[in-house]
C-alpha cells in the first residue's frame, strides 16, 4: 500500500464520501427548500464501474472509510450491486462501508444491503411528529421512516445511527425526545447544527441552534456523561447516557465549534468532482481524468495533488464568507 494521502497540513485523508446521485425523493427545507434543481445529464455521472474504480484506488491511497450518500443514494438504481462491489474492498484495506438514507426505501431495502456487504447506515429523521416532519422534509412519510428504521435493526445494520438536523423554531424543542427515543431503541443519536448548505442560500444564524444549547435541552432530562475516547477525526462529540441506559448521543458542531482541524474527509460527487471540504468553491474533475484516459498512476498523482489542496479550515465565521453553490444535496452530505 502507498503512503496514506495527506494534504499540506500534515492531515491524514481517510474517510471518503461517495455521492450516488443528486436526485432526492425529499424537499428537506434546509437543503432543496425550492424543490430540485436540474440534474446533471446521465452521461455526465460515473457509472457503477467507474466509482468502483476510483475507489479500488482511493482506498489504495490509505482511505479506510467510504460512505454512499446524496442527494438520496437509494434512489440509484440496483444500490445493492455497488455495495457489493465496494464491500469488496475491504480485502484491500477498507474498514469500514456506510450508507446515510433518508429512510424511505428501507422498509423493503434493508436486508439486501446488509446481504450485499453493508456495514452500517444512518438515517435522516427531523421530526418524531409528523407534521413536523412534513413541513421539514417537504413529504408527510413519518411512519414509513420509522418503519425503515425498524428493517434496519431487525437486517443487523446496527448500531444505527440518526441525524437530526436541528433548526430554530422548528424542532429544538424534540432534542430531549430525540434523546428518549436513543433510549428506548438503542440509538446513536446525532444531533447536527443547521449550516449554510441550503439550495435557496436562506441560511441565517439565527436559525442555527448551538451544540452547546442542544447539550442543555438533553441534560435538563437526562444527565450525560462524555465519552472517554480519543475524538480524532470524528465529526461528532460523544456522551452516553449517566444513568447507563442504551443509546449515544453525538453533537456535530460545524457552526459554532469548528473540528476541521482534524478532518480527514474528502468527497466525490455524482459527477466524479473532488470537494475537499464540504465549503469548497472549487471542485476538482476526477471523472475527466478517468474519462480522458489517464493510467493509474497519473490518477493517484493527480489525487495527492488535489489532496494537497485541501483548505485548512472552513469560513462560515468569517465576514467574507460565500457559501457554495451546490448545495448538501449535491455535494454529498
Ligand atoms: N438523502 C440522504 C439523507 O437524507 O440522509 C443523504 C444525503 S443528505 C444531504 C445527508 C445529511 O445532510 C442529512 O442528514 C441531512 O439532514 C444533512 N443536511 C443537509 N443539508 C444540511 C444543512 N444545511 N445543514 C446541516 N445538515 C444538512
Amino acid at each position: 500500500m502507498s503512503t496514506p494521502l495527506r494534504d499540506s497540513y500534515n492531515r491524514p485523508i481517510r474517510d471518503l464520501r461517495v455521492s450516488l446521485t443528486d436526485r432526492c425523493n425529499f424537499r428537506c427545507f434546509y437543503c432543496l427548500p425550492h424543490g430540485e434543481p436540474p440534474i446533471a445529464p446521465k452521461e455526465q455521472m460515473l457509472s457503477y464501474e467507474e466509482i468502483e474504480y476510483v475507489c479500488d484506488i482511493f482506498v489504495e491511497l490509505g482511505i479506510e472509510k467510504i460512505r454512499l450518500t446524496g442527494g438520496e443514494p437509494m434512489m440509484r438504481r440496483d444500490i445493492e450491486q455497488i455495495v457489493y462491489k465496494l464491500a469488496q474492498l475491504k480485502e484491500k484495506g477498507l474498514r469500514d462501508l456506510a450508507l446515510t438514507t433518508n429512510g424511505y426505501f428501507l422498509p423493503h431495502r434493508a436486508q439486501s444491503l446488509k446481504d450485499a456487504g453493508l456495514d452500517r447506515i444512518t438515517i435522516s429523521l427531523d421530526s418524531l411528529k409528523r407534521d413536523v416532519f412534513r413541513v421539514m422534509t417537504g413529504v408527510d412519510v413519518l411512519d414509513r421512516v420509522l418503519e425503515g428504521i425498524e428493517a434496519a435493526k431487525q437486517a443487523g445494520l446496527s448500531p444505527i445511527k440518526i441525524n437530526a438536523v436541528i433548526v430554530r423554531g422548528h424542532n429544538e424543542d424534540e432534542v430531549a425526545d430525540f434523546a428518549s427515543f436513543a433510549r428506548e431503541h438503542d440509538i446513536k443519536m446525532r444531533f447536527i447544527e443547521y449550516m449554510p448548505l441550503d439550495s435557496g442560500h436562506d441560511w441565517s444564524r439565527e436559525d442555527v441552534v448551538s451544540g452547546r444549547e442542544i447539550r442543555q435541552r438533553i441534560e435538563e432530562k437526562f444527565a450525560l456523561r462524555a465519552l472517554d475516547v480519543v475524538r480524532g477525526s470524528e465529526t461528532a462529540t460523544r456522551y452516553v447516557f449517566d444513568d447507563g441506559a442504551p443509546g449515544e448521543i453525538g453533537i456535530i458542531a460545524p457552526v459554532t465549534e469548528a473540528f476541521c482541524g482534524a478532518c480527514s474527509r474528502i468527497r466525490l460527487t455524482a459527477d466524479g468532482q473532488i470537494r475537499t471540504c464540504l465549503f469548497s468553491t472549487v471542485e476538482h474533475s476526477l471523472r475527466d481524468i478517468v474519462r480522458d484516459g489517464a493510467s493509474r498512476s497519473e490518477i493517484i498523482d493527480f489525487i495527492e495533488a488535489v489532496v494537497m489542496k485541501k483548505e485548512p479550515r472552513h469560513y462560515i465565521n468569517d465576514p467574507g464568507f460565500v457559501a457554495p453553490s451546490r448545495s448538501m444535496s449535491f455535494i454529498g452530505g
